[in-house]
């Protein structure tokens, strides 16, 4: 039997050469090679600077470190994301006010954002979940009339468009993240993007030991971190830079045809295909329909050699933040309930049509075989 895992990196020769002559190079971190990454991904983005760091959880946390948030200032966020957004607020001991999200979009909903304003609200950190862009417009709004920052959580967004520009290029600080799994990958790599020199330049130096630019190797200005994104990691982001769009378009045609092969199970919620923005597709996520329960259908689907992962748990839910906060069920509903449902199936590079048809007719398997044997009932 064929298996499928859930997600796995498109790397060529391409990237394999480009790492090799870093190796040879012998010049293995702060080199041209990282230079040339972050200028080509800022072109790529349409932005005039790209800080290239360790991880998109580091890019956050600089972004949020820039804006010299006192010990219990609040940023607005959401709270159905990757627990990095949020951790990155409490980095700089301010506090997480989570919004629950729209429905449609899964991004936060703009319209319950002023009632979660307080004196202490010093910004917004919006994150475009599973790649479609936050409302921005609203969103910045909002964040003129109350004097707010504003930093955009692109993690899982490369590619995707608000109102005809890439997301990235939007005027904000928005940061983008190269684990394995995500549209590109550097193994492990983040980037910050910005129009603002200095911006750009407190971002290499926070994330540089707090060097100053051209400064003496061991004269330190700030309390910074290592937090620096090597050449070796840089290289395979060039490769990977190279192949963008075709990355891009063979992700989209996935998601299609996923689209079209499991648009006729009811027991399924797909993403709404019938929003406006373009989206970047980064994982293929369904909720699962009562009384369908998604935890029997990946126990199904695993037996049945398809990998699957429940997508996303709900942040202010995780133990830590139920321990710190006292947040219990029911706080942000919405987002519970896509918690509760939700599930991604195999997505990456490499799965063709047949495969898909394949990892379709076993979810439509599972499906069938759990609703005969009444498992499901809850
Ligand atoms: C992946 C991701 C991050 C963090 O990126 P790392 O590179 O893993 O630190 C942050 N936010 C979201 C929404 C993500 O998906």
């Amino acid at each position: 039997m064929k298996t499928y895992p859930i997600a796995k990196p498109w790397i060529t020769d391409a990237e394999i050469k480009r790492v090799e002559a870093v190796l040879r190079s012998g010049h293995l971190s702060l080199g041209p090679v990282a230079t040339e990454f972050e200028k080509t991904f800022a072109s790529y983005v349409g932005t005039k600077y790209a800080a290239a760091v360790s991880s998109g959880t580091a890019g956050l946390h600089l972004c949020i470190r820039l804006q010299n948030l006192q010990e219990g200032d609040e940023v607005i966020t959401s709270p159905y994301s990757f627990v990095a957004s949020a951790n990155s607020i409490l980095y700089e001991r301010a506090i997480p006010k989570f919004v629950d999200i729209d429905p449609r979009t899964l991004n936060l909903d703009v319209r319950q954002i002023e009632k979660a304003i307080t004196p202490r609200t010093k910004g917004i950190l919006p994150v475009h979940i599973f790649g479609y862009p936050a409302e921005m417009d609203a969103i910045r709004v909002i964040a003129d009339k109350h004097g707010l920052f504003i930093v955009e959580d692109a993690c899982e967004s490369l590619g995707a468009t608000y109102k005809g520009k890439k997301l990235g290029a939007l005027g904000y600080p928005a940061v983008f993240a190269f684990y394995a799994n995500k549209q590109m990958t550097t193994a492990e790599g983040g980037i910050v993007t910005t129009d603002d020199e200095s911006v750009y330049k407190k971002i290499k130096s926070f994330s540089n030991q707090g060097r100053g630019d051209g400064d003496l190797w061991l004269k330190h200005e700030v309390l910074g971190y290592n937090y620096r994104l090597s050449d070796v990691h840089s290289a395979i982001g060039l490769g990977q830079l190279e192949r963008m769009d075709e990355a891009l378009a063979k992700r989209d045609a996935i998601a299609q045809t996923y689209h079209r092969l499991l648009a006729d199970v009811q027991e399924l919620e797909l993403l709404d295909a019938s929003l406006p923005e373009k989206r970047s597709w980064f994982i293929y996520p369904a909720w699962t329909r009562k009384p369908l329960q998604r935890d029997a259908l990946m126990q199904a689907l695993n037996s049945l050699g398809v990998a699957s992962r429940p997508y996303l748990p709900s942040i202010h839910l995780q133990p830590f933040y139920r321990q710190r906060f006292g947040y219990q069920e029911g706080a942000f509903p919405v987002s519970e309930d896509r918690s509760d449902r939700g599930l991604a199936f195999p997505f990456y590079i490499g799965l063709q049509e047949e495969d898909l048809k394949i990892i379709s007719d076993r979810i439509k398997e599972a499906i069938a075989k759990l609703l005969k044997g009444g498992k499901i009932y809850a």
